[in-house]
């Protein structure tokens, strides 16, 4: 049985747990100065206590929130594929996740679910987390997210199929007053077997169904 809930550890757990962390010396001045810029764009003043140390802040959620960019794959992944020679199929369900939309760079998060038939190698449930991780922290469009976590599973596992569920709010139509609060984006991608043969594929939905 899959472990429904896998444990997402960032990749760069001790640069987000010193996130918050403020000191004196510089971190990016360049890109603080910018986002006190900003502030004062938004009628501001950086100057004011609570504002003092926002753009150092600022700065390092947003390096933290598009890390994506900056780790590659093998690290990420970290030897952990198996030669195995099951054939069932692999679903880790609810992963959870943090994107931004690179149309308002507001958030959009939700749950990832990812499925795959192995056809000679596994990859170890946790590393599942850290890919769909490793294509949030970038700005993103849920469509291309759930397709890069599919084409990547293809790459990097040559399975006989994969199939990727997202479901995800987004913060820019939820503030915005486009009046749709409760409504959530779902997208899919699948590949391989999922794409061909109608029996996987609901089977994998089958599976994927909250229950
Ligand atoms: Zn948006």
């Amino acid at each position: 049985m899959v472990d429904p809930h896998v444990a997402i550890i960032p990749a760069d757990f001790h640069h987000a747990s010193d996130i918050d962390a403020v000191s004196d010396e510089a971190y990016d001045p360049q890109f603080e100065a910018l986002i006190s810029q900003m502030l004062v764009r938004l009628g501001e003043d950086p100057e004011r206590e609570g504002l003092r140390h926002t753009p150092l802040r600022v700065a390092k959620a947003l390096d933290f929130l598009t890390s994506g960019y900056r780790i590659d794959l093998e690290t990420v992944i970290n030897n952990a594929i198996f030669e195995d020679c099951c054939e069932e199929m692999v679903v880790v369900k609810d992963i959870e996740f943090y994107s931004m939309c690179e149309h308002h760079m507001l958030p959009f998060f939700g749950k990832a679910t990812v499925g795959y038939i192995p056809n000679g190698h596994i990859i170890g449930l946790s590393k599942v987390a850290r890919l769909v991780n490793l294509f949030a922290r970038r700005l993103q469009v849920q469509e291309r997210l759930t397709n890069q976590v599919a084409d990547t599973m293809m790459e990097i596992l040559a399975p006989h199929g994969v199939g990727v569920i997202l479901e995800a709010n987004h913060l820019c139509m939820m503030m915005r007053g486009v009046s749709k609060q409760n409504s959530s984006t779902v997208t899919s991608a699948m590949r391989g077997s999922f794409l061909s043969d109608h029996r996987v594929r609901s089977e994998f939905l089958e599976l994927t169904r909250p229950r």
